[in-house]
């Protein structure tokens, strides 16, 4: 169990452009790039764009090659983090072992430049997580949420079943993997829904101590559908964060992928609770109809508002205590460097 003694309290540095005096709260980011190993998935969420329907003859025909990946890595030289963000090949496959297979070597190759791998690619077994667990400082998997609007959404989505979720935090939980998770939020779910969502989350994190952050995440649907949020929904979205916020932990990060929330409204959230961006690239492959903010203009903008904006790795300090200790050196010497990093 992780102790509050060992967990990271937020910081009260100076914001630069407010003068001597003023000191401000610190919300997160984690400067990251984004490496798809496949989106060929067996799963067809309702809501997906990301997902490409997998070619029976072939369902690793877009493999990501290392070729492929180092040129990706090479543009991205400031990226700390290495997400690896995977469509799903189903459990017991035939393919399922080559897909695998490419997970773990997209992992060691991410450690091999000097990066840190963070894989999210659908429920695992004990074995599959345990291998990726000793190369990736920390893993992550959306519960999603609970309740009839997430059945529907989920009807040809087999994996995103609830009771395999669960099992999937606890399974990390049980391997003591640094995890992340999260709730898609406004598909239709009540705000009681939400609420027994969270108060699962938080029974996971009493037993089991390894969710660093939980992303609330707004759906915003792509096309035709996009969703304006507006004045109702992000009040509402508001709401959940404070309730979130009573619910979690305390150690438990909340993360809002800042490119689906109004920027000009950001400082309400981080007031609601708020205390991550996520990790942060030029593009965000699943919601490409909404581009990241700059960095800079996001840096100002809290600024004014009396946030300093900080870079972190993907796994928080509290976490990196369960490292094995090779992951443990490899986040010390890239922390050194995060500052540096932080400012591209
Ligand atoms: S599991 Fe992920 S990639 Fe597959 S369809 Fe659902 S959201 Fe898309």
């Amino acid at each position: 169990m992780v102790t509050s003694g060992s967990l990271s309290v937020p910081d009260r540095g100076r914001c630069g452009g407010l003068g001597a005096a003023r000191r401000c709260r610190t919300v997160t980011w984690s400067p990251s790039v984004t490496l798809v190993p496949s989106r060929g998935c067996f799963n067809a969420c309702g809501y997906c764009s990301f997902r490409r329907p997998p070619d029976p003859g072939d369902p690793l025909a877009d493999a990501l090659s290392d070729h492929e990946a180092r040129q990706v890595l090479r543009q991205r030289p400031q990226a700390a983090e290495v997400l690896l963000l995977s469509g799903e090949v189903a459990p017991g496959s035939p393919w399922r072992s080559a897909w695998f297979a490419r997970l773990l070597a997209l992992s060691r190759l991410a450690l091999a430049v000097g990066r840190l791998p963070h894989t999210n690619a659908g429920p695992l077994s004990l074995r599959e997580m345990a291998a990726l667990g000793r190369l990736n400082p920390s893993m992550g998997l959306m519960l999603e949420g609970l309740g009839p609007a997430y059945d529907a959404l989920h009807r040809q989505a087999p994996s995103k079943r609830l009771a395999t979720r669960l099992g999937q935090l606890e399974q990390a939980g049980r391997l003591g993997i640094p995890f992340t998770t999260g709730l898609l939020l406004g598909v239709g779910e009540t705000h009681a829904d939400r609420r027994r969502a969270l108060k699962l989350l938080a029974e996971l994190q009493r037993r089991w101590g390894h969710l660093q952050e939980v992303i609330l995440q707004p759906w915003r649907p792509h096309g035709e559908r996009a969703l304006l949020l507006d004045d109702r929904r992000c009040g509402e979205l508001l709401e959940t964060i404070v309730a979130a916020r009573r619910i979690l932990p305390a150690e438990v990060h909340l993360q809002l992928p800042p490119n689906l929330w109004p920027l000009e409204r950001l400082p309400q959230a981080l007031e609601a609770g708020i205390d991550d961006l996520g990790g942060i690239d030029v593009h965000d492959v699943i919601n490409p109809a909404y581009p990241q903010p700059g960095i800079e203009p996001l840096q100002s903008l809290l600024e004014r508002a009396g946030w300093q904006l900080r870079p972190r790795l993907c796994v928080h300090p509290g976490w990196q205590v369960r490292l094995p200790p090779v992951l443990r050196r490899r986040c010390e010497i890239l922390a050194e460097r995060l500052p540096a990093l932080g400012q591209a």
